[in-house]
């Protein structure tokens, strides 16, 4: 996939990219304003505001339409910030590219939707405008490479990916679940690809946002977009998510911003023993597993000789309470160990299955 980076185009290198803007277009003093604020900034190379918002329920504020493009247009000229909108369908599509909109963005409902991703991908066919993806709503990275994918298709080199987290059902502090391993997932996908962190909609409140975004640029994040508003008490979506430009201001300053690599010798060198060392470690653990494995292969052969069932539920359940325990007094977190003993379970059930249905 023919990717550029975002140096090429908007930010200097090793810059993480800063994007902030309100939830939603409101009014123009609202969006002149916020803008005019943020545009002091100078880390803050994208203003953002929604024109058209997907809302849950009717009658909800659904945005201000094409007239909150015109806004956008003034935002240009008089504080020079390029602007980024979220379009849905090729009607938004179309409207954004004939107002002059920098950049284009798809929301996390419509990247699970593949027939508005395509019919959106299929009106830039051709035109050079960045398209930045954000992550379906579902943990699924397929669906979001997908998008990607079609938009690439289309000739959109000028790409990045959004994590604004996932729908999670059971308890969190989030309103979206980061679930980092999916961003993760997705780089490994495609290394090229630039992934900018929402932590807006990933935190659903102001508190958790600087740790969010500290934690995003720890792991690598080529930059942020965070809802910003002049006042975010009053804001007709998000409320309880948006920054003043000040308190934002205060964050984007107190956040430390990490290179991915290091040029110093003695820095390099250290690194290098330290890796030795993980190297070394790492190949212990394979043979111990080795050696687990082998132990699992006999009782499995043994179980089938005297026609035992390969789950003992009790077995089980001392397996995970014993194991989390040990490593508890070690200071190893007991959800770590939990897991380690589900994936070391659901293969020693394959080994044992396979061994049962040997002839
Ligand atoms: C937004 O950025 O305001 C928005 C609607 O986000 P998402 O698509 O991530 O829910
Ligand atoms: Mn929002």
């Amino acid at each position: 996939m023919n990717i550029e980076p975002l140096h090429n185009w908007i930010t200097k290198p090793n810059e993480p990219l800063i994007i902030a803007g309100p939830c939603g277009a409101e009014t123009q003093e609202q969006v002149l304003q916020t803008a005019k604020e943020l545009a002091q900034n100078e880390s803050i190379k994208l203003f953002r505001a929604g024109i058209w918002k997907p809302r849950t329920r009717p009658n909800a504020f659904e945005g201000v339409g094409e007239r909150g493009l015109e806004w956008l247009t003034i935002v240009q000229k008089q504080y020079g910030l390029k602007t980024t909108v979220e379009v849905a369908n090729a009607q938004h599509t179309e409207l954004a590219l004939k107002h002059g909109v920098d950049v284009l963005w798809i929301g996390a409902r419509t990247t699970g939707n593949p027939f508005s991703v395509q019919e959106i991908a299929d009106v830039v066919k051709g035109v050079d405008i960045p398209v930045f993806i954000k992550n379906p709503i579902h943990a699924d990275v397929q669906l979001w490479l997908g998008a990607i994918e079609r938009f690439s298709n289309s000739g959109i080199t000028k790409l990045a990916a959004i994590h604004r987290g996932f729908h999670y059902a059971g308890k969190t502090k989030y309103r979206n679940k980061p679930m980092w391993e999916l961003a993760i997932e997705l780089k490994t996908i495609l290394p090229d690809l630039p992934i900018i962190c929402d932590p807006s909609h990933i935190c659903g409140n102001r508190e958790l946002i600087p740790h969010v975004a500290q934690k995003a640029l720890d792991l690598g994040m080529n930059g942020l977009m965070i809802e910003s508003h002049i006042n975010p008490d009053l804001a007709l979506s998000d409320a309880q998510q948006q920054l003043t430009p000040d308190a934002l201001k205060e964050i984007l300053n107190t956040l430390i911003y990490r290179q991915s690599f290091s040029k110093n010798p003695e820095c390099l060198d250290k690194l290098s023993q330290f890796r030795k060392m993980i190297d070394e470690v790492d190949d212990e653990l394979i043979n111990v597993l080795k050696k687990r494995m082998s132990v699992i292969e006999q009782i499995g052969i043994y179980k089938k000789e005297q026609d035992l069932t390969i789950f003992q539920l009790e077995r089980w359940q001392e397996i995970l309470r014993s194991r989390s325990q040990w490593a508890e007094k070690l200071g190893i977190p007991r959800a770590h160990t939990e897991k380690i003993c589900q994936l070391l379970h659901e293969e020693s059930i394959r080994i044992q299955t396979e061994i049962m249905n040997k002839k």
